[in-house]
């Protein structure tokens, strides 16, 4: 298998069959996003004693990071059903009122990539969100007239990867919207133990750190890199994932000790020696590369800002003195410090432009 689609963090059928196996129920059993399960318990029980559906909500952030598990345990959690479909799945209003219509009362119903629906589809979404209604045109022509129906009241859980690529009007109809974090090591450590528990695999702490920290904050890549290292520790190990297992396990993959491959490493070279540092646009970025401005947006550079390797400023990425060194530049290389530098000039320039 290329190595590049062992961090790509989109759902792969050959790489995450067993997601579901390893997917928490509860949120007790949901690792990290403390403020998530906090705020998200207290809206649940309030409901609950209300006897009333959850409001809608949007969930945001980066793939593999637990947008579906999470609706999933709602749903549990509020003893209710849950109805999976995406975006691009749901081509017409037909398909939409359909779906709509086969809801029950306190149904809920996610949609990945829900930025992804058709103008036409969230034309029918609004209504429904907003009064629980479905409007159906009857007739053709001067004839026509539109009548509406009642629908179920019914939770949205929406997934999309930015908040910023829906529309507005849809925007506004979630009562509730949460931002999903990069993971911290720590916290991925947690989610490994775990699903080697449930795959019977047996792993000590430097093991479990050692996947988690080239995991790049996200909880599928390190599930699916504890595969690979199970695996690695069957043939070589006597099926024990130690650290030093884990090392060997992972040198395998082409993955780095921070768990940058070559795209993170080309980004950060090309920014370094083809842009002085930076600061360098997305499109330009994109260009030098030959990845395209969502992938590098949403893939490389959560992770890449998570490491503090690079930086966002309003004239474009630029990388940091640590970016530089984590690549073998000297830190004089980095596209912050001049960054920091110019400002500082512009700053004495302004001062003495003042009378
Ligand atoms: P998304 O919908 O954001 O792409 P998923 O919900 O499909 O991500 O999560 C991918 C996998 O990562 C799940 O199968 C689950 O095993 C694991 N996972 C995600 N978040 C957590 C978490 N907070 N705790 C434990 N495992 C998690």
């Amino acid at each position: 298998m290329p190595e590049d689609r062992m961090i790509a963090s989109d759902y792969n059928p050959f790489e995450d069959e067993a997601e579901t196996t390893l997917r928490p129920k509860t949120l007790r059993e949901y690792c990290g996003q403390d403020a998530i399960k906090d705020t998200l318990s207290i809206y649940m029980q309030a409901a609950s004693m209300r006897h009333e559906p959850l409001d809608h909500i949007l969930l945001y952030g980066p793939p593999g990071l637990g947008k579906t598990t999470l609706a999933g345990i709602v749903a549990a959690e509020m003893g209710a059903q849950l109805r999976v479909t995406s975006g691009p799945a749901i081509e017409r209003p037909g398909d939409l009122a359909s779906i709509l219509t086969g809801l029950n009362t306190g149904d809920i119903l996610f949609v990945d990539e829900i930025h992804r629906l058709s103008r036409a589809v969230e034309e029918v979404l609004y209504p429904a969100m907003e009064d629980f209604a479905l409007d159906i045109m009857i007739g053709k022509g001067p004839s026509a007239r539109s009548i509406r129906m009642d629908l179920p009241h019914f939770t949205l859980i929406g997934a999309t990867t930015r908040a910023g690529m829906l529309t507005n009007p849809l925007r506004d109809r979630f009562g509730i919207t949460f931002r999903l974090e990069l993971y911290s090591p720590e916290q991925l450590a947690q989610i490994v133990k775990r699903s080697a528990h449930i795959l019977r695999v047996e792993i000590d702490d430097g093991g479990a750190l050692e996947i988690a920290r080239r995991s790049r904050g996200t909880p599928r890549i390190a599930n699916r890199m504890l595969k690979r290292v199970r695996d690695y520790a069957v043939v070589r190990a006597g099926g024990r994932i130690s650290l030093e297992v884990a090392r060997e396990g992972l040198d395998m993959l082409a993955v780095d000790a921070l768990g940058l491959d070559h795209i993170d490493r080309m980004i950060l070279r090309s920014m370094i020696e083809k842009f002085g540092g930076g600061p360098v646009g997305l499109d330009t970025l994109a260009a030098a590369t030959g990845e395209d401005t969502i992938t590098i947006e949403d893939v490389y550079e959560p992770y890449l800002l998570q490491l503090g390797f690079i930086m966002r400023t309003p004239r474009g990425r630029v990388v940091t003195a640590l970016g530089c060194e984590h690549m073998g530049y000297p830190a004089s290389a980095s596209g912050a410090l001049h960054q920091q530098l110019r400002m500082d000039v512009d700053d004495l320039e302004s001062e003495e432009d003042e009378p």
